[in-house]
Formats: C-alpha cells, sequence, structure tokens
C-alpha cells in the first residue's frame, strides 16, 4: 500500500464553501448546461464546448477555455465555477486498487476506488454521504447516514479519478466501467444519481456506453421502476438472501419491499429495457448465515426466468460486524449450485482489501444524523 501525492491543485473545504453561491458547471448535465447557457443569454451549442473543456480534457479555469470569447471566459468566472471535492487521503493497493477519501465542503468525507482487471477499470462511486438502509454486513450502513450528494459531487469522484489516473501516465490505468456502488443507496438519490449517469453516457463528456455503467440497489422498488423508465443502463440489486425472514435480518428494506415486489419489479425493468439486458444480482456469502446448499437452491427458485448475472462476494470482514467469511469449500460448493442450474454465476475476487477497499468496506468519515452508529459500540450479534 502506498500514499499518493496529487500533481494538480485542488481547492480546499475553505475556498470550496466560500464559492457555494456559483452555479458549479461540474454538475450541470448537457440539457442542464444549455438552459444554462441559454438563460445567460448565449447559445445552446456552448454546453458541449464547455463540458469537453471540463470532463474530456480536465480544464477548470475558464480563461484556459480558448474557443470561448474573451467576454463570455469572463463572464463565466463571475456567475461560475468547476469546483471538485479535495482529495484528503490518496491510496495503492499491492494488487493496484485504488482509493480515495474525498472531503466534502461541509466537512464529512466519502469514498471512490478505481479496480483495475485484465480487461477494464472499474471505477465505484459513492451516491450518498452515508446510508439510511442499515443493511446489517455492511460498513457504510454501519456509519449512519448524513445526506445525500449533489451531482457535482458524484461526478467529481469520476473527474478526479480520471485524470489522478492519467498521471500515472499506463495504459491500463483507464476508466472503462463505473458503478455506483460506493456509500449509499443511489435510488434514494435518484435525480442527481440520473444526472450524473447522463454525464457519464454523455460522448461530450466521459462517453461510457448504457453497458459500462450499472446502478445498484438494495431493492427500493417504486425507484426501480421510475429508474427503467427514466434510462437505459445496467442494474444491480443487492439480494443477499432468498426468503423474507433471512433477508429482513440483512437488508431491512426488504420489510417494506419483500422479495415477491422486488422480483416483479426486476421483471418489469427487463421488460423495459433492451433484449439483452439482464440483472446483475449481489450476494455477499456469510458464513453459516446465507451460505448454505439450502440457500442457493431458494435463489435458483427466486430467479426462474430472469435473466441474471449472479456475484458472489465472499465477505469482507469490519471490526465489529459479528460476521465471518465463509470458507472457500462453502463458497465453491454454492457458486457450483447454482452454475449447474443455469446460472451464469462469478465469484468476486477480493480487492484492495489491505486499504479497506474492497466491496462493503467503505466507510468514509461523516457526521452522522441517524445516531445509528451509537447502537454498534458491541458487535451486532452480541446485542441482538
Ligand atoms: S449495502 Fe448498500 S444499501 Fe445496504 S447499507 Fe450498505 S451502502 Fe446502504
Amino acid at each position: 500500500m502506498s500514499e499518493v501525492q496529487p500533481q494538480f491543485e485542488i481547492k480546499s473545504a475553505g475556498q470550496l464553501r466560500a464559492d457555494v453561491t456559483l452555479t458549479n458547471l461540474l454538475g450541470l448535465d448537457r440539457a442542464g448546461l444549455e438552459a444554462f447557457f441559454i438563460a445567460n443569454g448565449d447559445k445552446k451549442f456552448r454546453a458541449t464546448q464547455v463540458m469537453k473543456w471540463i470532463h474530456q480534457l480536465g480544464v477548470t479555469d475558464f480563461q484556459q477555455m480558448n474557443n470561448l470569447s474573451k467576454e463570455l471566459r469572463n463572464k463565466l468566472s463571475e456567475i461560475s465555477c468547476i469546483q471538485n471535492l479535495q482529495v484528503a487521503e490518496d491510496q495503492i493497493s499491492t494488487d493496484g486498487t485504488r482509493k480515495w477519501l474525498l472531503e466534502l465542503p461541509d466537512g464529512n468525507h466519502i469514498e471512490a476506488v478505481f479496480i483495475p482487471e485484465n480487461d477494464r477499470g472499474t471505477l465505484c462511486v459513492s451516491s450518498q454521504v452515508g446510508c439510511a438502509l442499515d443493511c446489517s454486513f455492511c460498513s457504510t450502513g454501519r456509519q449512519g447516514f448524513n445526506r445525500n450528494l449533489t451531482t457535482a459531487e458524484i461526478i467529481s469522484q469520476v473527474w478526479l479519478a480520471a485524470h489522478l489516473l492519467e498521471e500515472e501516465k499506463k495504459p491500463d490505468r483507464k476508466i472503462t466501467n463505473v458503478v455506483m456502488m460506493g456509500m449509499g443507496e443511489p435510488l434514494l438519490n435518484f435525480d442527481n444519481v440520473v444526472r450524473a449517469v447522463r454525464i457519464m453516457m454523455d460522448d461530450f463528456a466521459y462517453g461510457l456506453s448504457k453497458r459500462r455503467v450499472t446502478v445498484s440497489t438494495a431493492g427500493v422498488v417504486p425507484a426501480m421502476d421510475r429508474l427503467g423508465d427514466t434510462l437505459d443502463m445496467r442494474l444491480a440489486v443487492s439480494l443477499h438472501a432468498g426468503n423474507d425472514e433471512l433477508r429482513n435480518e440483512l437488508v431491512p428494506v426488504n420489510k417494506k419491499y419483500p422479495l415477491e415486489e422486488l422480483m416483479a419489479a426486476c421483471r418489469r425493468f427487463i421488460d423495459k429495457q433492451n433484449s439483452r439486458s439482464r440483472i446483475t444480482f449481489e450476494y455477499v456469502l456469510l458464513d453459516g448465515v446465507n451460505d448454505k446448499p439450502e440457500h442457493a437452491r431458494e435463489l435458483i427458485k427466486l430467479l426462474k426466468g430472469i435473466p441474471t448475472l449472479m456475484n458472489l462476494i465472499p465477505f469482507n470482514p469490519f471490526e465489529g460486524s459479528g460476521y465471518t467469511t465463509s470458507s472457500k469449500q462453502a463458497v465453491s460448493r454454492f457458486s457450483e449450485i447454482l452454475h449447474n442450474a443455469g446460472m451464469t454465476t462469478v465469484v468476486r475476487k477480493t480487492r484492495g482489501d489491505d486499504i479497506d477497499a474492497a466491496c462493503g468496506q467503505l466507510a468514509g468519515k461523516i457526521e452522522d444524523k441517524s445516531r445509528r452508529h451509537r447502537r454498534f459500540v458491541e458487535p451486532r450479534f452480541g446485542m441482538e
């Protein structure tokens, strides 16, 4: 593991706080930028010019945007800004995974992680400061919840990662995929997430195809329907159990939207997407809790007829979780049962665990408004 020093200047949280009255262009999608320029008496095509400067060329100083008139550059400096988050910590794991702790203008911190693999580079992005959903095996949930991220705060994670990785000057350090699987439940921050995804997919910004952007949900059913009506992209569902009793315990939002409703929403989502769509189901394997053959058989029954990619994730322990990692034998037995039933199944390799960047380990540093973290002075199962 090593620390990395950024080579370009990033504004401090104090400076960010001072600029809150200006429109942060980083958070405007193409339609938003077009509306911004029209409202300020300019032409709509300025939007694509400015998007390219910001997202593709990484320019945050209006004076460098030399295809805009001097007058427009000065005006933009008066009424708007391009403000990124501050990098508080920058760590690289021995396996090449890179994690950033990013400071928000209000002093909270979130995390983003870059995971390099053979044929891709995946950036895991946060959508909220903490998470209100309180999944029992999740380090983020344990931290409590503070607020939603703005569109600019979500897209800043992509901007910073893209440009900090570029500084490494290595061919395999490019973002090819984005997964909204960091801190937070993306669908509870719907409008900002949708705007951010639009910027990720815009050819004048990051140009990611719809198959390379995944939004994850723990199962907020009405928002899944809304997402299916709004965007054509990949959906991942954090499943973790194939029956309501166990899922109520592991993923408490299941009490509001039980499995029958969740599966119906998955089917509706698939129907709205193109014919090659499938849903990724995330399943964290917890020793003795949800990793037995009967649990695998429950999944086969539950997911029948839904085009599925099953992502099995060996639990990444964190202090006080009360859970332990499934044995290798249990993981391969579970995977084999699904595979033999014809389900596309992948066992996710643990990445970046020496820098606490593995799945379910993102914690940031947040001021908890839910006061949930106070419940976890003792390990969970010691208390219940
Ligand atoms: S698993 Fe996802 S939805 Fe559940 S608490 Fe963690 S961040 Fe929130």
